[in-house]
This record gives C-alpha cells, sequence and structure tokens, in this order.
C-alpha cells in the first residue's frame, strides 16, 4: 500500500468544522478511487488559537518544523486581528516557509448564481508571488522613532520632505520576479494553458512593479523556444486595466502572473465574479513545500459555523490531491461537487434558498454521495 503523510491545521473560526467535513470527503474519495492501495495518513499540526491554546504560542516552532519535514500540508483559515500589531500568521507561514508561489484557479461551477452575465466565460489561473512587495512586513507606526529616522534620513540624503507619516517599504527583487514567472512558465506548458498575462502598476511605480514586468518578460525571453513551441503567448496588463478586461473580456485571461498586493486584490474580485471566494481554492508553494488553504477567511460573521461552505477548502485539498499524484480522486471530488452543485445542493452563503440550504456535513454528504 502507497501511504502519504499530510499535515493538517484547523484553523480559527468556521475552520475545525470545515476541515473535518473535508477530511472526511477526501478519504472516502481515496478509498473509493484506490481501494486500499493507496492512502493518506493525516497528522494534525497546530496554529492558530488551538496553538495557543495548547503550546502557548499561535505558531509554535514544531509547526513549522514538521511543515519543513513533511513538505506537504492543508490550512483552515486563521484570524488575524486588523491594525493590533499582530502579524498575520498566515504571511508569517508564507514568508518562512517560503511558500513564493500563491496559486488560485478561478473557474465558473455551474448552478452557482454569480453576478456578472457570463460567469462561465472565466477560466483563469491567478499566480501571485507570496513572499515580498508591501506584505514584506516592513512598516513602522507614525511618530515612530523608526520612521522618524527614515523621514530624517529621506530628507538629509535625498532632500525627499515628507510629512510625518505611517512608513512601509514596498521591496520587489529579480530573483523572486524570476522563480515566480518561471513556475507559471512550467504551469502553463504541463496545464495546457495559451497565455501568461503579466499585471502590474508599473506606470507609476517603475522600478518596483515596472521591474517585475521587465524580469518577467526576460524570463519569457529565455525560455522563448518552449513558449514558441507549445504556442503560449505572453503579455502585460496594467492592473487597473486588468480590473475591468476580466469583467469586460474575461475570455482573453488564462494565466495572470501579480506582485503580492494586486494578486490578493485580484484573486478576491476574481472570485467574486464566479460567485464568491466560498467557492475558489488556494495553494501556496515553494521550491519544495506546498501548503493549500481555502481563499477565504474565518468568517466571524456567519451565526452557525456549522453551516458554512466548505467548497473553497475541498477544492484547495483537490488541488493538493493532484500536487501529490493522487489525480483520479481529485477528479471523482471535483466531478461530484459540481453535480452537487448543479443539482441544487448547497449551503446557505450560496443557495437561492436559504430554507432549503444544507449545513456543511449534509453538502459532504451529498458530494460523498455522488461518487
Ligand atoms: P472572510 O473570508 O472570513 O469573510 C468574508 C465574507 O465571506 C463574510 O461575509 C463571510 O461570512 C463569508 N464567507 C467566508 N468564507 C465563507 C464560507 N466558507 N462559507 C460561507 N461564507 C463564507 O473575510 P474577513 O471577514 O475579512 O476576515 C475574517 C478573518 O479571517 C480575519 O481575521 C482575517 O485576517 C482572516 N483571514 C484569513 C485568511 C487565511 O487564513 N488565509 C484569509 C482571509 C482572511
Amino acid at each position: 500500500m502507497e501511504t502519504i503523510t499530510i499535515l493538517y491545521i484547523e484553523g480559527d473560526g468556521i475552520g475545525p468544522y470545515i476541515m473535518n467535513a473535508s477530511i472526511n470527503v477526501w478519504n472516502k474519495a481515496v478509498d473509493y478511487v484506490y481501494s486500499g492501495k493507496k492512502k493518506i495518513i493525516w497528522k494534525e499540526i497546530y496554529a492558530g488559537k488551538k496553538a495557543l491554546k495548547k503550546f502557548g504560542s499561535l505558531l509554535p516552532d514544531e509547526t513549522l518544523n514538521l511543515l519543513k519535514a513533511y513538505k506537504v500540508g492543508i490550512k483552515g483559515p486563521l484570524e488575524t486581528p486588523v491594525g493590533s500589531g499582530h502579524r498575520s500568521l498566515n504571511v508569517t507561514l508564507r514568508q518562512t516557509l517560503d511558500l513564493y508561489a500563491c496559486i488560485r484557479p478561478v473557474k465558473y461551477i455551474k448552478g452557482i448564481e454569480a453576478p456578472v452575465k457570463n460567469p462561465e466565460d472565466v477560466d483563469i489561473i491567478i499566480f501571485r508571488e507570496n513572499t515580498e512587495d508591501v506584505y514584506a512586513g516592513i512598516e513602522w507606526e507614525e511618530n515612530s522613532k523608526e520612521s522618524e529616522e527614515i523621514i530624517n534620513f529621506l530628507k538629509e540624503r535625498f532632500r525627499i520632505k515628507l510629512n510625518k507619516s505611517a512608513i512601509g517599504i514596498k521591496p520587489i527583487s529579480e530573483f523572486k520576479t524570476k522563480r515566480l514567472m518561471k513556475k507559471a512558465i512550467k504551469y502553463a506548458i504541463e496545464n495546457n494553458r495559451k497565455k501568461i498575462t503579466i499585471v502590474h502598476k508599473g506606470n507609476i511605480m517603475k522600478y518596483t512593479e515596472g521591474a517585475f514586468r521587465k524580469w518577467c518578460y526576460e524570463v519569457s525571453d529565455e525560455f522563448k523556444k518552449s513558449l514558441d513551441e507549445n504556442q503560449i503567448e505572453i503579455n502585460d496588463v496594467i492592473a487597473d486595466n486588468m480590473f475591468q478586461q476580466l469583467l469586460i473580456n474575461p475570455k482573453n485571461y488564462d494565466i495572470l502572473i501579480t506582485p503580492n498586493l494586486n494578486g490578493d486584490y485580484l484573486s478576491d474580485a476574481a472570485a467574486a465574479q464566479v460567485g464568491g471566494i466560498g467557492i475558489v481554492p488556494g495553494a501556496n508553494i515553494g521550491d519544495n513545500i506546498a501548503l493549500f488553504e481555502p481563499t477565504h477567511g474565518t468568517a466571524p460573521g456567519i451565526k452557525n459555523p456549522e453551516m458554512a461552505n466548505p467548497t473553497s477548502l475541498i477544492l484547495s485539498g483537490v488541488m493538493m490531491l493532484e500536487y501529490i499524484g493522487f489525480s483520479e480522486a481529485a477528479n471523482v471530488i471535483r466531478n461530484s461537487l459540481e453535480k452537487a452543485i448543479l443539482e441544487g445542493y448547497v449551503t446557505q452563503d450560496i443557495s437561492k434558498n436559504p430554507e432549503k440550504a444544507l449545513s456543511t456535513k449534509e453538502f459532504t454528504n451529498k458530494i460523498i454521495e455522488y461518487f
């Protein structure tokens, strides 16, 4: 029997509810497809509130060490209080483990109500840089010693005059841009995708976002032969235009590669276009560690967490199954999930008739029934 150990973090808020229901779906699909020849061994690791309670730390070293050792994990959403000086655990995980590519496939699932006329035209993969840009965490409060020192330095050294301000730094490097572009090209070739669009705000931020564009093109020049052989086109679009392009001409776009902040905004906007962040999956992938996660947060607004939508997490698990070579199980889950949704079996967030909406468990049971 082939076994693989996968680490999981339940997450905060709705996390434990959707994680436990989803693990059941992944296990049942693996049993159904491989009849005992392949198996996943699940090992829980801790982050967020559960880790704080158990180990006195929101992100224990052991969690990072286990991810480095086992290399594949899946996590539920983790809470980050806004503006409290508390560093996002998600950002810390991505940066510490150097999970530099945030990959989000955004595709319409038939049966879901979407806010646009032709949501089925959206079928894109967003490759968002995951470790630098303004997410690098280099920022100081207004009136802090550090921000004042930087303001003084800019004045004395470059004669740049700033008001008292909070200061943030936006690093974008050639190395990190180029490795992301290489990953996007490899993905396009392996998955028969035909276009990579570089999304940037280089008209305004010439030496950061403009350089991102330039370095992506340099990589495409380097890979010209294989791009030509595979008929993959490379172009670029300015970030603000990209938002309207995605609404007006979604069919023209395939893979989008973006710096961190634009990618964050664009992923949520694209997800909303096909019916919401409750249904779109995500992966954070480095050179040899991968951490899969839903694109939504802990959903503090949901009154009953047992009614949360597990679709984004289940589909993140489908990406994970493909990553570990369990593609047949991945296909079974994707097909059954699509069938359940098409037949109107959905959770309350996307239900046209909220009284008939299914709970998390009822929905996952329906998916298993459709295998
Ligand atoms: P959110 O994604 O939690 O919620 C946004 C909206 O979508 C809410 O109306 C919520 O009820 C709904 N929603 C989200 N997921 C849903 C699901 N599975 N089923 C049904 N409805 C769903 O975003 P937020 O409110 O901005 O953030 C809440 C917390 O989550 C914050 O602490 C934030 O930092 C954290 N967060 C974590 C991650 C992550 O772990 N990767 C991502 C985003 C936000």
